[in-house]
C-alpha cells in the first residue's frame, strides 16, 4: 500500500487510521471525506523539528491553509505551534474563528483590496507579504490611519523553473506574482518599501512552484534570494532578517511517484543556506517554507458510492461515482493523477478497467482514468487517496450538490469538523 495507515481487513475492507472505510460511509453518508490527524500533526512536526534543527535561528513552518481551510485546522495549526499563510480575508476570518492568532498569520495574494487590508489589519494580522508598488502604498495608507507600522515581506520572483531545475531569464519572470530580481523591479520595490514611514519591512518571499520532490529547486531558489539579500545591503545597507522560501513540496499520489523526506529536504536546503551565508558574509536570515499540500494531501481520502457501470464495446469502460468535480475539480482542471482503491472488495479480483466518472452534467466531469478495479456493481464503494489538499477547499456548489462532510480520524475516535451540506444550505443566500 502507497501510504502506513491503509490497510485491508478481515472482510476485506480498506480501511484507513485503523477504521474501515465502509462502517464510517454507513455511518456518515457518501461522499465522504476523511482526514487523518495524525498524519497531520506528525506532519507539522516534521517540518518544525527538522526547521529547528537544520535551519538558522527563528525558523519555522507556516501552513499554507488555501490547500484545507476550516476552522478545526485552524485549532490543529495552533496546537502545532505552526503560522498560517492566508490568501483571502475569508480564510483569515476563519483563522480568527477559530482562535488561531492573527499575529501568526502571514497575508498573501497578489490582488488585494483596500477592505482586504483594513480588515485584515484591524484583526492584527502578523505580516503582510506584500506583491507590488500599489498594494504597498494602500499598506501605508490604512497602516497610517490606523497608527500603526505595519510588518511586510516583499514577494520576488527569482526566476526559477523548479520543473527543469534551471534558472531561467524568462518563464516565471512573466507571471502574475511578485516582482522579478532579474529586471531590476524587485530592487525597486525594496527601496520604495524602505522609503515608508508606516510600513516595517522585514524581508523576501518567492514561492517557485508545487508538487517538486527534489530539494534542488529550492536550493537553487534559496541561493538567489540571498544573494538577493546580500546585494541589497551592500547597495542600500538593508539586510533582511526573514526570508521565506515558500511551499511546493511534493506528495507522491500513486506508486509511480517517487518518494519524499521532508526532514532530509530541509537539512539540504539548510547545509546549502549555511554556506552561501558564509560565502556571502551575511548573517543568517530566519527561514520561512510554507507547506501546504504536504501538511494534509496524503492525510485526506474521499469515499465515494459506485451508481452503476458502463461497457462501450471497442472503446471503454466507465464506472460512476455519485460525487466528482464538485468535490474533486482536480483531475477536470489538470489530469491530476489519484489512486483509486474498491474500498469495499479489497480481496477481490482487479480485472475491470475503467474511467470512474462524476455525477455532474459535464463529459469532463471524470476522477480518473485507466483505474482497474473489480467490476463494480451498484451499492459498492470507491476510495480515492489523497485528497486532503486542495479539494473539499476547491470543491463547489456546481449543479446545486452539497458539499461533502469532512471527518476527522484519531486513534481514539472519528468526529465531524465539518458537516454535510443540507438542500436547506444550498438556498442560505438565495433571497
Ligand atoms: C500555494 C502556495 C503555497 C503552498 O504550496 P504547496 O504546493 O501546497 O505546498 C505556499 N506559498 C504560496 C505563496 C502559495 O501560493
Amino acid at each position: 500500500m502507497i501510504y502506513k495507515n491503509l490497510a485491508v481487513n478481515a472482510a476485506g475492507h480498506l480501511t484507513f487510521a485503523g477504521y474501515d472505510t465502509v462502517t464510517l460511509a454507513e455511518e456518515y453518508g457518501t461522499p465522504l471525506m476523511l482526514m487523518d490527524e495524525t498524519v497531520i500533526r506528525n506532519r507539522c512536526r516534521e517540518y518544525r523539528n527538522a526547521m529547528a534543527s537544520c535551519l538558522p535561528e527563528g525558523s519555522m513552518p507556516l501552513y499554507a491553509s488555501k490547500a484545507l481551510s476550516l476552522k478545526r485546522i485552524y485549532e490543529i495549526m495552533r496546537e502545532e505551534q505552526m503560522g498560517v499563510d492566508v490568501v483571502s480575508i475569508g480564510e483569515l476570518y476563519t483563522a480568527v474563528q477559530a482562535g488561531f492568532p492573527a499575529e501568526n498569520a502571514y497575508f498573501h495574494g497578489n490582488s488585494k483590496t483596500d477592505a482586504d487590508i483594513r480588515f485584515a489589519m484591524e484583526q492584527g494580522i502578523g505580516h503582510f507579504v506584500c506583491d507590488n508598488v500599489d498594494e504597498l502604498n494602500a499598506i501605508n495608507a490604512e497602516a497610517a490611519r490606523q497608527g500603526i507600522r505595519q510588518k511586510v515581506l516583499l514577494r520576488l520572483t527569482p526566476g526559477i523553473d523548479p520543473h527543469t531545475h534551471e534558472k531561467i531569464n524568462t518563464g516565471r519572470i512573466d507571471c502574475k506574482f511578485g516582482a522579478a530580481i532579474e529586471t531590476g523591479q524587485a530592487e525597486e520595490l525594496v527601496v520604495y518599501a524602505l522609503s515608508l514611514p508606516n510600513v516595517e519591512l522585514r524581508g523576501y518571499h518567492c514561492h517557485i512552484g508545487s508538487q517538486i520532490f527534489d530539494h534542488a529547486p529550492f536550493c537553487d531558489a534559496a541561493v538567489m534570494m540571498l544573494e538577493f539579500l546580500a546585494d541589497i545591503k551592500a547597495r542600500h545597507g538593508f539586510s533582511a532578517p526573514v526570508l521565506n522560501l515558500g511551499g511546493g513540496m511534493a506528495v507522491p499520489y500513486t506508486n509511480r511517484d517517487g518518494s519524499i523526506s521532508y526532514a532530509v529536504n530541509i537539512r539540504n536546503i539548510g547545509k546549502l543556506i549555511d554556506e552561501t551565508c558564509t560565502r556571502l558574509g551575511l548573517e543568517k536570515p530566519a527561514i520561512l517554507l510554507e507547506p501546504g499540500r504536504s501538511i494534509v494531501a496524503d492525510a485526506g481520502m474521499t469515499v465515494y458510492h459506485v451508481t452503476g457501470t458502463k461497457e462501450i464495446p471497442g472503446f471503454k469502460n466507465y464506472a460512476a461515482v455519485n460525487g466528482g468535480m464538485a468535490d474533486n475539480p482536480r483531475y477536470t482542471l489538470y489530469q491530476a493523477e489519484y489512486t483509486v482503491l474498491p474500498a469495499s472488495r479489497m480481496e477481490d479480483k482487479a480485472d475491470f478497467l475503467c474511467t470512474v466518472a462524476g455525477s455532474c452534467c459535464e463529459s469532463g466531469d471524470l476522477l480518473q482514468e485507466d483505474v482497474l478495479l473489480p467490476k463494480p456493481v451498484r451499492g459498492d464503494l470507491l476510495a480515492v487517496l489523497t485528497t486532503g489538499a486542495y479539494n473539499y477547499s476547491m470543491a463547489s456548489n456546481y449543479n446545486r450538490i452539497p458539499r461533502p462532510p469532512v471527518v476527522m480520524l484519531t486513534p481514539e475516535t472519528h468526529y465531524l469538523a465539518v458537516r454535510r451540506e443540507t438542500l436547506q444550505d444550498l438556498l442560505h443566500c438565495d433571497l
